[in-house]
């Protein structure tokens, strides 16, 4: 390799002359050096707002998704080119997997998510409206929209592929340009994903932008419209945070910083079960995947006072088998930290800990890696220390050693260890390993409190767990405190990172029109075609049909029931019905939508190939015998994912508002119905 980095810019590679020299933490050797030159941010982000922006909202969100979902399945074929430059960077190749195919996994997870959840179009619709009149003239709701800048993202050195995917799907979704800056030392890597993306053709231009080295005049060039996301030690966060002019301009500033996770092992597990071992292969894991330098890592290892020594003996046991060394030797589990300068730092701060606590096994100089050239590289032994003092402030709850290391400590009652985990001052993530339900039902709200997530581990879950050091795209990753305060992840809640929430205010028509979802009250159209005789594209949002009506009979109560076999005595006893709060017998709600569905339906062979389900099914008011109802069918949203039924024809999603309404104009049931529909080419 060994070749100067470059900066990707205002469309353009950036770097000629070599700067810093990146050493392979394998061997020591130069990899790659970081560029000289000093990049003209203001042009970048000028770059990214004029011509970004706009190529971006040429796409919809639906798109977008689909660009995702081509991206990750380009960079699957090629993943094979990053790995042969990941082992650089120490990792093994299950810790490279992480990094690699976990970033492609979190980008085909934001496509699913973006083609299921969110709409056609560039506005996203977080209804339902609300009326805000007696005569429902005038409502109120929100749309969330692109916020029409630059998302800024400051990733730290160890995982430099999945750490830039995680935050790039979601910002890609959300429609804004992002300019990526991953930490220097394993830069090489990120260089080498960032230019397949490119090469892949599926980027808008001025879509995404690469750093390498410093951000120099960067952050001082980003306006309301933009966005910061950070991840990195504490400090950095702390110093970043308070950048004068994110201030100024109220910036929104992200931060996933350090975080002191703990694994508690509850009271209830005793050696001889299940879970005492698989706390302690949790906790090995931890220590030694990515050679600890995972933000989840667990840290702290959290045991009753009179588990302490079988703990300890059962985890020196299994670290004292990882081999650790050159990761491309058979039988190497441990790679090496990432850089010297990472081993200079982990050192350090082992020696910091050692001041409150005593080493078990491991420590600075226990390490003799695998592989010829391994004395050179920055390989550092699993380490495990046991607390002297657990409840004093300090230490392993302040201290974090970003490489294979744990601190043990004991506690009287699972109180105490509850306020042991709390020390660490907001952490990412937290397992607790129990057998006890009623344990963990008082444990995890304690825990909640201090902890972006918590993992509880039994012999149930055991078998399919991700994991306690797994973030994943569906669940929020990030932690209160220490560990940042900010938010990651967590499905489409990370996509409404990157927009922006407006109330509007409006006649439902105009609701109607702004948010593309009918607003009930609203204009509707009505012509003497039937809605489900129109193609996807011939149908407009607003478009209805008014039924004709049907008066509820007894007979239809007693078919009902003995077509689906319910007899609740609401339909059919008459004493007991007159005594309900409805003072009658009434119709089965289920009746009343399938009597609504007969209303509607057009039943001939059409463009409505399917109905797959009901969304926000309300049964509001009775329907007695004797009531008239009819039913209200509207095109509420249409959503085109870019799909084909089974036998190739293009399709989409139309979701229809129902309303049922008797005799008195009183809505009966209220739902939305979700079909797809045939195109017309
Ligand atoms: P770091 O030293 O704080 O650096 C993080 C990033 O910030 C790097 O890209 C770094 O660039 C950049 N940076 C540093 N100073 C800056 C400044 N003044 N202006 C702009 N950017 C600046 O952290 P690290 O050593 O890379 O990462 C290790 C730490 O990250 C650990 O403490 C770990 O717990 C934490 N971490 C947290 C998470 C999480 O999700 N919570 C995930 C991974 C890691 P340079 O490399 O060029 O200095």
């Amino acid at each position: 390799m060994s070749q100067t980095l470059q900066s990707f810019l205002a469309n353009r590679w950036i770097g000629e002359q070599p700067a810093l020299a990146l050493k392979s933490a394998l061997n020591g050797e130069v990899v790659a050096f970081a560029h000289h030159e000093k990049p003209d941010f203001a042009e970048a982000v000028d770059f990214a707002r004029r011509r970004g922006v706009p190529a971006l909202m040429a796409l919809d969100f639906q798109q977008r998704a689909q660009r995702l979902k081509a991206l990750a399945l380009y960079l699957a074929e090629r993943k094979e080119q990053l790995y042969a430059i990941s082992h650089h960077t120490g990792a093994t190749r299950s810790d490279s997997w992480i990094d690699i195919e976990g970033g492609n996994a979190t980008l085909f997870s934001y496509a699913g998510i973006g083609t299921r959840e969110l709409p056609s179009g560039n506005v996203v619709h977080e209804g339902p409206a609300i009326p805000l009149g007696k005569q429902n003239r005038f409502a109120g709701t929100h749309i969330l929209v692109p916020r029409g800048g630059v998302a800024v993202h400051i990733n730290a050195f160890n995982f430099p592929i999945w750490g830039m995917l995680e935050k790039f799907a979601p910002t890609f979704l959300a429609g804004m340009p992002c300019i990526i800056k991953p930490a220097t030392s394993t830069s090489y890597l990120t260089e080498a994903s960032v230019r397949l993306m490119l090469e892949s053709g599926l980027l808008p231009e001025g879509s995404l932008q690469l750093v390498i080295g410093s951000t120099h005049d960067l952050l001082d060039q980003l306006q309301g419209q933009d966005v910061v996301t950070f991840t990195g030690s504490a400090d950095t966060a702390a110093k970043l945070r308070v950048h004068p002019n994110l201030i100024r301009n109220s910036v929104p500033f992200n931060a996933e910083a350090d975080s002191l996770n703990c694994a508690i092992l509850a009271p209830d597990v005793t050696p001889e079960h299940e879970e005492f071992d698989l706390f302690v292969k949790e906790v090995a894991k931890e220590m030694t995947t990515k050679a600890g330098q995972k933000c989840t890592a667990i840290r702290r290892v959290i045991v009753p006072y009179n588990r302490v020594e079988a703990v300890a003996e059962r985890l020196q046991a299994r670290l004292s088998k990882v081999i650790v060394g050159d990761p491309s030797l058979e039988g190497v589990r441990m790679g090496a930290l990432a850089s010297h300068d990472q081993y200079d730092d982990v050192a350090s701060r082992v020696e910091a800990l050692l001041s409150s606590s005593e080493l078990l096994f491991g420590g600075a100089n226990a390490c003799h890696p695998l592989g010829d050239k391994s004395a050179r590289g920055a390989f550092f032994a699993p380490t495990l220390l046991l607390s002297r003092d657990p409840l004093a402030e300090g230490g392993a709850h302040d201290i974090e050693a970003f490489g294979p290391v744990s601190t043990l400590m004991g506690y009287t009652d699972i109180d105490e260890a509850l306020v042991l985990a709390a020390r660490g001052k907001g952490s990412l993530v937290a397992t607790l390993v129990t057998r006890d339900s009623v344990l963990a039902a008082k444990a995890v709200p304690a825990l909640a409190a201090w902890h972006g997530r918590v993992h509880v581990l039994d012999a149930e879950a055991a078998p399919e767990s991700t994991g306690h050091g797994s973030p994943l795209p569906m669940l929020k990753h990030g932690g209160p405190g220490r560990a940042g305060g900010g938010e990651e992840l967590g499905g489409v809640r990370a996509v409404k990172h990157y927009l922006q929430r407006t109330a509007v205010q409006g006649s439902p028509t105009m609701l109607s029109a702004i948010t593309g979802e009918f607003v009930r009250g609203g204009s509707v159209y009505e012509s003497s075609v039937h809605p489900f005789r129109r193609y996807f594209d011939e149908l407009k949002v607003g478009e209805s049909l008014l039924t004709h009506r049907r008066t509820v009979t007894e007979a239809d109560l007693v078919n009902f029931g003995c077509l689906s076999g319910d007899h609740f005595y609401m339909h059919f006893d008459e004493i007991a019905a007159r005594e309900s709060q409805f003072g009658k017998r009434i119709a089965h709600g289920y009746f009343v939508l399938s009597a609504a569905a007969g209303l509607f339906v057009s039943p001939g062979i059409g463009p409505v190939l399917a109905n797959y389900g009901l969304d926000t099914l309300r049964f509001i008011n009775p329907v007695g015998i004797g009531d008239t109802i009819h039913a209200r069918l509207t095109c509420k949203r249409k959503i085109d994912q870019g799909k084909k039924s089974p036998d190739g024809k293009p399709q989409g999603v139309v979701a229809w508002d129902v309303e049922v309404t008797n005799q008195n104009g009183e809505v009966v049931a209220s739902y939305d119905i979700l079909t797809l529909v045939l195109k017309s080419e």
